[in-house]
C-alpha cells in the first residue's frame, strides 16, 4: 500500500492559518468593485455636485481586503496589522465592509492550534446566530465554509461534509462561483484525503476552472496541488509528481518558497510511492532543512514522521528514533492525520526493534485517529501492520481478523480506485459539459455585477437629477415670484394716474360701481374741477399747473377718510367717493375741500398763483346705478361753476 502522510495538505493549511490566506467569495465583488472606478457620466456629475463624497472613498480598506482575500501569504505580524486597520475603521454603519470583515475574521483563524480554533468556531457561530448576518445569504454562507473547515480540522470530519453539501448547495443556488469553487475545493480536498477519489476529482476539476476564470492565481495554484495530490494517491504517482515539479518552479517564481517547500515534500512522497527511496529521502531532507531555517517547527515534525517512514523503509534505523522523538514533541493526538502516521511508525519501528508487543497500545492510537478521520488507505496499512504483530506473537486469531480487516479495506480502495477511474474517464468527457456550466455561471455573474453597477449608477443618477431639478425649481420659484412683483407692479400702474399718483377714471368709475352695488344704503359723491385752470396754464405755463393739479390730489387725499377713494376723472376734476355718507356730510366735506384750497398758500409753486375749485355733491336717492348718482354730481358741479365758482352745490 502506498505511504501516504498528508503532509502537503495539512502545511497548507497551516500555512493557512498562519498566512490568512483565505476570504472566501469576495470575487464577486471584485468586478463590480473595479466596474465602480469607471468615470461615466453619472459619475463625472456625481464629481462636479459633491467632489467630497468620492474624495472620502475608503481605497486603503478595499485594497487591503483585496490582499488579505487573494491568497498571496502575509507574515503573522503583517495578517495581524492587516486585521486591526480594518477593524478600526470598519462599523455597523458601512454594511458591505462589516460583512465582508467577518469572513476575514474567520478566515483567519489559525486553525491548528487547538486553542485558537475554538474561539473561531465560537466566531462562526456566533455571527450565524446574527440577524444581520443571516440577512446577506452569501455572507451567511462563507461563514458556514469556513465553521465547516474548522470542523474538519478539528477532526469532525462527518459534520464538514454535511456543511460542505449544504454550502455548495447554496452557491449554486446564489450563482456565487468564488463560494463554490471555496467550497468544491476545500470538500474536494477532504474526499481525497479520505480516499474518495472520483468524488474528490470531480470537486477539484470544477473549482479550477472556476479559479482560472476568476483569475485566482493563489487559489488555482493550491487547488492544482489538490488535484495532483488526488492522483498520486490513486495510484498515478508518475502524473502527481510532474505537477508538483510544475507548481514547485512556479511557486519559486512568484516568490512563495513556503509553497514551493510544500511542493518539494509532495514531490518526495511521490518519489517514494514511485519506488525511489534515495531520491525521496533527498527530497524530504531538503524539505527539512528549509523548515528548520525558518523554524517552522510543527511544519519541520510533520516532515520529520515523513522521513521517519522513509529511514525505516530504508531500514537505517539509526535516525528514526531522532526523528519521531522531534515530532512527539509538538504532534497532539488532536492533529489526527499527522499523529496516526507518527504512532504506526514507532509501532514499527517496536517491531523492527524485536518489542511487538510495545507495539500494541501504538498501533491501538493509531487506529483511533485513523477511524476518528476515516482515512480508509492509512487503516489499510495498519491492519496489515497489526496482523504481522499479532502473529509475532502468536496470537493468530487476532492476526487473521486484521488480516481480513485489511483485505477488506483493500478491496474497498480498489473499488474506489476502480470507481475512479471510471469516473476519471467520465470526468475528461464530461469535461466539455462542466466547463459550459461553469462559464454560464460566469456569464450570470458578470451580468449581476453589471447589473448592480447599472443600479448603483442610477442611484447616483437619480440623486443628481433631484438635485437638478431642485435647482430648476428654485431658480422657476425665483422668477415666478419677480414675475408676480412686476404685474403686481404693472397692475397697480394700470390703476393709477402717473401725475397724481391718484386712481385713474377706470379705477375711480370700478371702485364706485363696486360701493354702489355694496351699500345698499347711503354713500355720496363729491365731484370737484378747478376753476379757471387754463388761465393758470397760459399765466404761469403747464409745468405750473401740473405741480397745482399735484398739491390739489395730495390736499384733497389727506381731508378724506380712509374709506373714501379720490381719483382723478378729468384733466383737472377729481371725484371722491365716500361709502357710507349722507348728503349733509358729503357737504361739509365738499365745504372744508373747497375752503382749503382756496387758501391754500401757492407761492412756493408760483409767485402770486391762487387756485380754487368748485365742487358738485350728491347721495344716493332712488339712483338706480352709479352712472345716475355721478350724473347728479355733475350737475352740482355745473350749478356750482354756474354760481360762481369756488363753492359747493348738489346735484
Ligand atoms: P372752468 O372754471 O369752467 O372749469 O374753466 P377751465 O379753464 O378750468 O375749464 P376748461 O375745460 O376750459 O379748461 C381746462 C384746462 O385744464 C385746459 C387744459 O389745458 C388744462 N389741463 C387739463 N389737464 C391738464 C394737465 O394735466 N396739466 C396742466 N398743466 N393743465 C391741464
Ligand atoms: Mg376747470
Ligand atoms: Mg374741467
Amino acid at each position: 500500500m502506498h505511504q501516504t502522510i498528508m503532509v502537503y495538505r495539512l502545511l497548507r493549511h497551516q500555512i493557512i492559518s498562519k498566512l490568512a490566506l483565505i476570504c472566501q467569495a469576495l470575487v464577486c465583488r471584485a468586478p463590480k468593485l473595479r466596474g465602480a472606478g469607471k468615470l461615466t457620466w453619472a459619475w463625472l456629475w456625481l464629481i462636479l455636485v459633491s467632489p467630497q463624497v468620492l474624495a472620502d472613498e475608503p481605497k486603503n480598506l478595499n485594497a487591503t481586503f483585496e490582499e488579505l482575500e487573494s491568497g498571496v501569504i502575509l507574515s503573522s505580524d503583517a495578517l495581524k496589522a492587516k486585521l486591526e486597520y480594518l477593524k478600526a475603521n470598519i462599523t455597523l454603519a458601512d454594511l458591505d465592509n462589516y460583512l465582508r470583515l467577518q469572513r476575514v475574521l474567520c478566515w483567519s483563524t489559525d486553525a491548528y492550534d487547538s486553542n485558537k480554533r475554538a474561539k473561531g468556531l465560537e466566531f462562526a457561530q456566533k455571527q450565524l446566530n446574527a440577524e444581520i448576518i443571516k440577512q446577506s445569504p452569501e455572507t451567511h454562507a462563507d461563514l458556514t465554509l469556513c465553521r465547516a473547515w474548522l470542523y474538519q480540522i478539528g477532526g469532525e470530519v462527518e459534520l464538514a461534509l454535511t456543511e460542505y453539501n449544504q454550502v455548495i448547495a447554496r452557491a449554486y443556488q446564489l450563482e456565487s462561483p468564488r463560494l463554490i469553487a471555496d467550497a468544491r475545493n476545500l470538500r474536494g480536498a477532504m474526499y481525497s484525503f479520505q480516499g474518495n477519489y472520483a468524488l474528490a476529482l470531480e470537486d477539484l476539476f470544477s473549482a479550477q476552472q472556476l479559479y482560472d476564470n476568476l483569475n485566482l492565481t493563489f487559489w488555482s495554484l493550491y487547488n492544482l496541488a489538490d488535484i495532483a495530490t488526488s492522483y498520486r494517491r490513486f495510484g498515478d504517482p508518475q502524473t502527481a509528481y510532474k505537477y508538483y515539479a510544475k507548481l514547485e518552479t512556479k511557486f519559486i517564481e512568484i516568490g512563495d518558497l513556503e509553497s514551493a517547500n510544500a511542493m518539494a515534500t509532495e514531490m518526495a512522497i511521490a518519489l517514494e510511492e514511485l519506488g525511489e527511496n534515495e531520491a525521496a529521502l533527498e527530497k524530504y531532507r531538503q524539505s527539512y532543512r528549509y523548515l528548520q531555517q525558518e523554524k517552522d517547527e510543527m511544519a519541520q515534525s510533520f516532515v520529520a514522521i515523513n522521513l521517519a517512514g522513509i529511514l525505516i523503509k530504508l531500514d537505517r534505523l539509526g535516525e528514526v528514533q531522532k526523528y519521531l522523538d522531534e515530532a512527539q514533541k509538538y504532534v497532539l493526538p488532536t492533529d489526527e492525520a499527522f499523529y496516526s502516521f507518527m504512532m504506526l511508525f514507532r509501532a514499527q519501528f517496536q517491531i523492527l526493534q524485536g518489542q511487538p508487543s510495545a507495539a500494541i497500545p501504538l498501533i491501538e492510537e493509531a487506529k483511533s485517529a485513523f477511524l476518528r478521520v476515516k482515512n480508509t488507505r492509512g487503516l489499510t496499512q495498519l491492519y496489515k501492520l497489526e496482523s504481522q504483530i499479532f502473529a509475532e506473537l502468536s496470537q493468530w486469531q487476532q492476526a487473521y481478523l486484521s488480516l481480513e480487516h485489511f483485505n477488506r479495506l483493500h478491496n474497498e480502495l480498489d473499488i474506489k480506485l476502480q470507481t475512479y477511474r471510471t469516473t476519471e474517464m467520465q470526468t475528461r468527457f464530461n469535461t466539455k459539459q462542466v466547463e459550459t456550466e461553469n462559464l454560464l455561471l460566469l456569464e450570470t455573474q458578470k451580468i449581476r455585477d453589471n447589473e448592480l453597477l447599472i443600479l448603483q449608477q442610477n442611484r447616483y443618477l437619480q440623486f443628481t437629477v433631484i438635485f437638478l431639478a431642485l435647482i430648476v425649481i428654485i431658480i422657476i420659484s425665483f422668477l415666478a415670484y419677480k414675475q408676480a412683483q412686476k404685474s403686481k407692479i404693472f397692475s397697480v400702474l394700470a390703476l393709477t394716474d402717473h401725475l397724481t399718483q391718484l386712481a385713474n377714471r377706470r379705477h375711480t368709475y370700478a371702485v364706485g360701481e363696486q360701493s354702489f352695488s355694496e351699500n345698499h344704503d347711503v354713500m355720496a359723491l363729491i365731484l370737484f374741477d378747478a376753476d379757471h385752470f387754463k388761465k393758470i396754464n397760459d399765466n404761469f405755463g403747464h409745468d405750473v399747473g401740473d405741480k397745482a393739479l399735484t398739491l390739489l390730489a395730495n390736499i384733497s387725499s389727506s381731508l378724506m377718510r380712509k374709506s373714501d377713494l379720490v381719483g382723478r376723472v378729468g384733466g383737472e376734476e377729481f371725484l371722491v367717493i365716500l361709502p357710507h355718507t349722507n348728503l349733509e356730510q358729503a357737504t361739509e366735506i365738499a365745504e372744508r375741500l373747497v375752503d382749503s384750497i382756496a387758501m391754500t398758500d401757492l407761492s412756493d409753486i408760483a409767485e402770486e398763483l391762487t387756485m380754487t375749485i368748485s365742487a358738485g355733491v350728491a347721495a344716493r336717492e332712488q339712483d338706480k346705478s352709479f352712472s345716475d348718482l355721478l350724473q347728479r354730481a355733475d350737475k352740482g358741479l355745473y350749478l356750482a361753476k354756474s354760481s360762481g365758482r369756488n363753492c359747493v352745490k348738489a346735484g
